[in-house]
């Protein structure tokens, strides 16, 4: 195995665009490493990119977002009081993935190229309308966070392409976003169902609204049809059912041991239901 440590993100895209066997990039290391101990993949090329300068912090945009890097491991999105005020549910969907050894190392951009549809912080991320910033043999470019998820263990990135900063839209005000998950166990379980919710506010109805679900479909799903179906709306009960509908309308989701398709489409819909409400809640300055 060849162990890469570049220092910019052009050469960590040149490594990998030239690598012709299994190539992995190592930010946590929380799923590569584990695979790697497992025996389930060993990289013929491992490209490290915590040398790269950045990596590791959290800044403010022009704009009013943020530009989160690479590196960054959950624990510190916890503990950053901006990123937390305004995009709370973006840091609690990443705050449920694993344990407190777990926060320590792993990152957003690891938990959505890993490629699982029960990624705990991808909802989140895209509910949030967030973007990622790739560079790529041929320059940088950029995309929504929901293009990237292809399937299980897959993304549409492409060889040479490496994922270098997460970018959330400014929050502005008046709005909220929120993030839960059902599993079997309170802690360390991957989600049967994730929910996030994003909305804004005008007065007490709804502006605008991004709903995305996890685990009940080969990737996250951003939901339109459950977005229209609480914008406009004060989120009274006519709303939450035409959310529930949507909502379970979009699940195509797999029985397994942990939940049949039928339980999962279920507890999306009561999730959607319960995380509206505290993105609403939220938007409103309540405390939820
Ligand atoms: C005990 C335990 C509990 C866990 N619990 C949960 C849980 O509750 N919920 C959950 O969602 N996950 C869970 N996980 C999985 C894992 O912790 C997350 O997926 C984590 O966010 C991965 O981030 P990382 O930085 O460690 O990624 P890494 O392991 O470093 O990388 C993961 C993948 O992303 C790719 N990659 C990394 N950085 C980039 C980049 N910049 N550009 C392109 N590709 C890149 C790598 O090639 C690799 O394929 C758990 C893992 C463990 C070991």
């Amino acid at each position: 195995m060849r162990y890469h440590t570049p220092s910019t993100f052009e050469d960590a895209a040149r490594l990998a665009a030239e690598a012709s066997g299994i190539t992995r990039f190592l930010a946590g290391g929380t799923d590569v490493l584990v695979q790697m101990r497992a025996g389930a993949v060993i990289p013929d090329d491992l490209i490290d990119l915590k040398k790269i300068p950045g990596v590791s912090e959290i800044a403010q945009t022009e704009e009013g977002g943020w530009r989160i890097g690479i590196a960054v491991p959950g624990a510190r999105l916890g503990a950053h009081a901006g990123l937390c005020a305004d995009w709370p549910g973006v840091v609690e969907g990443m705050e449920l993935v694993g344990s407190t050894q777990v926060q320590g190392r792993a990152t957003l951009t690891g938990n959505l190229c890993n490629g699982s549809p029960a990624a705990d912080s991808v909802p989140g991320l895209v509910a949030a309308g967030a973007t990622v910033e790739i560079s790529g043999p041929s320059g940088l470019r950029s995309a929504p966070v929901e293009d990237i998820p292809a399937g299980p263990g897959k993304t549409t990135l492409q060889p040479g392409e490496v994922i270098s900063a997460i970018l959330l839209p400014p929050r502005g005000t008046a709005g909220g976003d929120a993030y839960q998950r059902f599993i079997p166990r309170t802690e360390m379980d991957i989600a049967v169902v994730g929910c996030a919710i994003s909305l804004t506010l005008d007065g007490n109805s709804i502006a605008s609204a991004r709903v995305a679900l996890g685990a009940v479909a080969p990737t996250v799903l951003l939901v339109p049809e459950a977005a229209a179906a609480i914008t406009g709306t004060t989120l009274d009960d006519d709303a939450l059912a035409a959310l529930t509908t949507a909502v379970e309308a979009a699940c195509t989701p797999i029985s397994d041991k942990r939940g049949t398709a039928e339980f999962r489409t279920e507890v999306a819909g009561v999730l959607a239901r319960r995380v509206a409400k505290i993105a609403y809640a939220r938007a409103k300055g309540a405390e939820a």
